[in-house]
Order: C-alpha cells, then sequence, then structure tokens
C-alpha cells in the first residue's frame, strides 16, 4: 500500500515504513494510541490486541500495536518508538514490569499518558492508571478447584502437591500463587497437602517468562528426583501454557491410565488448547478471563483521560508498585471446569462449540 494520507487513515496499525512522515491526520481523527504487548505464543495476548484495537478504532482513534515477543529491550525500543510517534496514550502489557521505568519517564516528558495493561507496571511514578483481572482471586480459585477436587473441606486423606508460579518479573505472579498459598497454606500446614519436594518458596517454584518449556522440565525433575513409587495428587499451575508442559511431564512418565490418574491440574486463561484438555478430563480447570472485558475497560480509561474526563476505577489500595499506588479497575475472574464449561465460554460467545469440540 502506498504511504498516502487516504492509506494511512485506512491502516489501523503503523503501515507506514517507507522513511516517510506518517500523513498529517485527517481533522476528525481522533490521534493514535500506542499499543505495546508482550507476546504472539500466547492466544490471550492476541486477543487482547485485537480486541483494542477493534474497540479503539470504534471510537475513532488508530492503533500502533507491538508485540515485545517477552524481549524486554525489544520492548523498550518499541515504546520509545511510540514516543516518538507522539503517540497521544500508551497501553502497556509489560515483559519485565520492572524494566520500563526510563521510558516511561519519556513518556512522561512528552505529556503521553501511561495504562497499565492487566500486567502492573512498577516502580515508576508514570504509571496513570491500571485495568486489570482481581488477580489475587485467581489464586483463590485455582486452589480452590484442587481443595474441592480432593475433597479436603470434608476430611478424608491426605495428598501430594506440586507448586508452580508465574514469571517472577510479573508482579501478577505473586498475587497469583499469594492467592493460591491463602487457601492452601493451611492444609500443607496441617499435613493433609505434603508438597514432597519441599520447593514452596515463590523464588524456587517461579517460571520465568512463563514458558511452558520449562515448567516441563522442572515437572520431570519433581517426578523423577522425589516421586519414585509414590504419585503426585494435585499440580497448581498458575497458567494453561505451564500446565500444558506439566501434563506432557506426566503423561511421559506413565500418568493418565486407570492405574496411574492424572492429578489434579489448574490452569488460567482459557486457552483453547486447555479448553479441550478440560473437556477431555485431563486439566481440572481454568481460570478464565474475558479479554473483551478488559479491553473495553483499558480502552475506555485511555479515551476518558483524552477527553479530560475521569476514569472509573474500584481499587485505589492493593496495587502499590513501589513509587505510589495505582488507581485501578478490577474485573472478576471466573472459574472454568468440565461442569461449566459449555455455559460460560460457549454461550458467552468466547468460543464457538465448533472450536471446542474440534
Ligand atoms: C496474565 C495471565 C497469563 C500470564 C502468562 C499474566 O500476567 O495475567 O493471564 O496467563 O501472564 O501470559
Amino acid at each position: 500500500v502506498a504511504c498516502t494520507a487516504v492509506a494511512a487513515v485506512l491502516i489501523t496499525t503503523s503501515g507506514c515504513d517507507d522513511g516517510a512522515e506518517p500523513a498529517a491526520a485527517p481533522a476528525t481523527e481522533r490521534g493514535t494510541v500506542g499499543l505495546a504487548l508482550p507476546t504472539t505464543t500466547s492466544e490471550r495476548w492476541i486477543a487482547d490486541g485485537e480486541n483494542m484495537v477493534r474497540q479503539f478504532e470504534l471510537l475513532g482513534y488508530r492503533t500502533e500495536m507491538q508485540y515485545g515477543e517477552d524481549d524486554v529491550q525489544k520492548q523498550i525500543d518499541q515504546i520509545e518508538q511510540m514516543v516518538d510517534h507522539k503517540v497521544r496514550a500508551l497501553v502497556i502489557g509489560a515483559i519485565d514490569g520492572t524494566a520500563l521505568k526510563g521510558v516511561l519517564a519519556k513518556a512522561a516528558a512528552a505529556d503521553i499518558p501511561v495504562i497499565a495493561y492487566d500486567r502492573l507496571i512498577r516502580d515508576s511514578g508514570d504509571v496513570d492508571y491500571y485495568a486489570t483481572f482481581d488477580n489475587f482471586k485467581v489464586g483463590v480459585q485455582q486452589a480452590g478447584a484442587i481443595v474441592d477436587a480432593l475433597k479436603l473441606r470434608s476430611g478424608g486423606g491426605s495428598y501430594n502437591l506440586e507448586l508452580f508460579a508465574g514469571s517472577p518479573d510479573d508482579n501478577n505472579a505473586t498475587f497469583f500463587f499469594n492467592g493460591a498459598m491463602s487457601v492452601l497454606k493451611p492444609y500443607i500446614s496441617s499435613g493433609r497437602l505434603k508438597v514432597r519436594s519441599g520447593e514452596t518458596g515463590f523464588e524456587q517454584v517461579a517460571t520465568m517468562r512463563w514458558d511452558g518449556a520449562v515448567a516441563q522440565k522442572r515437572m520431570e525433575r519433581l517426578l523423577s528426583g522425589t516421586y519414585g513409587s509414590a504419585r503426585v495428587d494435585a499440580v497448581l499451575s498458575p497458567y494453561d501454557g505451564l500446565s500444558r508442559g506439566i501434563l506432557t511431564a506426566l503423561e511421559n512418565a506413565g500418568y493418565g491410565s486407570k492405574s496411574k490418574r492424572l492429578p489434579v491440574i489448574t490452569g488460567q486463561d482459557a486457552e483453547l488448547d486447555s479448553v479441550k484438555l478440560i473437556s477431555a478430563g485431563k486439566q481440572t480447570e481454568t481460570v478464565y478471563k474475558d479479554t473483551r472485558e478488559l479491553a473495553k475497560v483499558a480502552v475506555q480509561m485511555t479515551n476518558a483521560l483524552l477527553v479530560d474526563e475521569k476514569p472509573m476505577v474500584n481499587d485505589t489500595e492493593q496495587y502499590h508498585n513501589g513509587v505510589e499506588v495505582v488507581p485501578t479497575f478490577l474485573l472478576q475472574p471466573v472459574n472454568v471446569d468440565r461442569s461449566n464449561l459449555e455455559r460460560v465460554l460457549v454461550d458467552g460467545g468466547y468460543y464457538t462449540a465448533a472450536q471446542v469440540a474440534s
């Protein structure tokens, strides 16, 4: 496409890379919003991006969207470029939540407001608002699924549990883990749940960059190192991509037969591959977070800021980023298992019945 004024209006992401200055926006144009997202290796972030682009366009904004592909420096460069392009606002799903202080100072100097998307940006005084889900509750729901599946509340035996957490540079990972441990700790203390590996600290169980292959390796090590003839009964996993790696390790070690049943395995994001595994009875649950809703909140927050209104928030306490409390809008996550999968995900229009069945 030739980079003409007309083409530039039609192009939603910055498609003019012929070195020329972007064409001036027409009078009705509300300007461009920069969207920096972490990775396309997980479905949810692709959906987040598509949803935001669509909703910003409906309000008359253009968008410049970039994925950092889990490369911290690349994301910093992308944001810097958006600042250079004079975007009107930035919506950022950070890769490393502690690495953006410098580039956000540049944004602030250029009067560009910043909205942290899903993941809190830490150690910076230049984060204006935060749109996310109740991250502590995500962990509570995952642990609740374990407690329910093992019927721990109604007495019964004791079980072997292993713990996984997300990326240590993602603020959410600690929230998920702390939420889960708030439910699991009493059972671990009383001996009803035994972590045979002894690895119970966040740093010990964290998974750098949410990498499923890393989780698979760790599960393999736990199984060969500590389990022998013992069986693992439950695995706390904070994200579907990790759960699939863990499941592969378990199946390779002979789990998934009548005599060696798969453990309870949790997850998050309702990724299609994992939804199918839930349908097939291999993964126990996932925590569904409707990215359409999160996109809507972030877009409304951004628009409010740009038209000099006050964005709506519902939490002004929980999310201190090391410099200040960032005013936040929290959405509610939903626990999805085999019993409500169809009602929530298919009837709710997130997936079609054919997608789940294929
Ligand atoms: C998000 C989760 C996601 C994880 C890995 C977290 O920050 O909140 O929804 O599972 O990143 O992408």
